[in-house]
């Protein structure tokens, strides 16, 4: 019966969403192979409490200072010597830039098997975890053949909880740090003036490209953004053109996202940008070319002149309030 854990990572004391995405879709693998969640939480936080709502059967937290400001050697001795110390058959760690930097560590550290970008979790004896590859076009099915797996999961890829799950006891363990001295600190941490919605977090987005036309009209995506509710997203070629940070960007080479609602305006639908957000619960296209790409992936698809489409758009939806 496996037992899988969970890395649950905060930011500002507060869990993310894909450590609980995580949670929920190896609840319900246990819930049909046997075994149990266990969700690993380090340094103080509210999350550790929220676990079992979650899913959790049980939360192992370390929690003191050495867990202030994240850093790569320190979250991969402590996480090693969680699993070396209770020998879970699967380490699940989210795909973020946290989960990307110490997982493949943290894996050859433990002498694990190291799969990444999972957006499947399957159980049969052993545990098989589907991946997409060839920017999305297909997936492979990766059957682990190693005493313990550390597993990246993409944000978005699994729904929450839905079972009603209950308190989960808590008992703390030891991160083996004693006398461990990392061998490079970060001396400060420089966060973005901007104070946008994170798009990997976002439930709805709003994405502009090339059909813009100019860095100038990017506005009418931000503004429909803000009207909604929404992050405001971007394709590579007007990230490439200097028109927005490269924070913004979908895509293979940018954020990954799944939204309930994905917004694409003036964005042609190459595989790359398709690779970023196909899993979209409903995505809605706003092209002037009837046959450009995005409307074979699109729910629904206004083929008319975005100058037209986003400010009227814009205007409906504020007459709702
Ligand atoms: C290795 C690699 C990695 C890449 N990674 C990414 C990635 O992460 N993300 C990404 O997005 N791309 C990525 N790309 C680039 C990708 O191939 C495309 O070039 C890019 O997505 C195109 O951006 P776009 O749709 O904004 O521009 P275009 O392809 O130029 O499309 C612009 C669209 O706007 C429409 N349009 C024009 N005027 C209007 C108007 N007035 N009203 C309505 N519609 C209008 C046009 O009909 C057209 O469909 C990558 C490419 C490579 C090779």
């Amino acid at each position: 019966m496996p037992n899988i854990a969970v890395f649950i990572e905060q930011s500002g004391g507060t869990a993310k969403k894909v450590a609980w995405q995580m949670t929920a879709e190896a609840r319900r693998l246990v819930d049909r192979a046997g075994g149990e969640v266990w969700a690993v939480v380090l340094g103080d936080g509210a999350a550790a409490a929220e676990a079992g709502r979650h899913g959790a059967h049980r939360v192992f937290i370390a929690g003191d200072g050495d867990f202030a400001t994240y850093n790569s050697e320190t979250w991969t001795r402590a996480l090693a010597a969680f699993v070396a110390a209770r020998r879970p058959d699967l380490l699940l760690v989210g795909a973020t830039a946290m989960g990307k930097d110490f997982a493949p560590r943290l894996a050859a550290r433990l002498d694990a098997a190291c799969v990444s970008d999972c957006v499947g979790l399957d159980f049969d004896g052993g545990f098989k975890l589907r991946r997409p590859i060839f920017a999305g076009k297909c997936f492979a099915d990766v059957a682990v053949d190693a005493p313990v797996a550390v597993a990246g999961v993409r944000p978005n890829a699994f729904p929450l909880f839905a079972g009603g799950g209950a308190d989960a006891p808590a008992e703390s363990f030891d991160p083996g740090l004693g006398g461990f001295t990392p061998h490079a600190t970060i001396v400060e941490t420089l966060t973005s003036a901007e104070k946008k919605i994170e798009l990997t977090e976002a439930e709805v987005i709003v994405s502009g490209g090339r059909g813009l036309k100019e860095a100038a009209n990017y506005k009418l995506i931000e503004t429909l953004a803000a009207t909604m509710g929404a992050a405001a997203g971007a394709s590579r070629a007007i990230v490439d053109a200097g028109w927005v940070p490269h924070s913004h960007q979908v895509g293979q080479t940018g954020k990954t996202v799944s939204p309930k609602l994905y917004v694409a305006v003036g964005i042609s639908g190459a595989i790359q940008h398709l690779a970023g957000m196909s899993s979209s619960k409903c995505i809605v296209a706003i092209n002037k070319d009837p046959n450009a790409p995005i409307f074979k992936t699109a729910d629904y698809g206004i083929a008319a002149d975005l100058f037209e489409v986003v400010p009227a758009l814009d205007e409906a939806i504020r007459a709702l309030d």
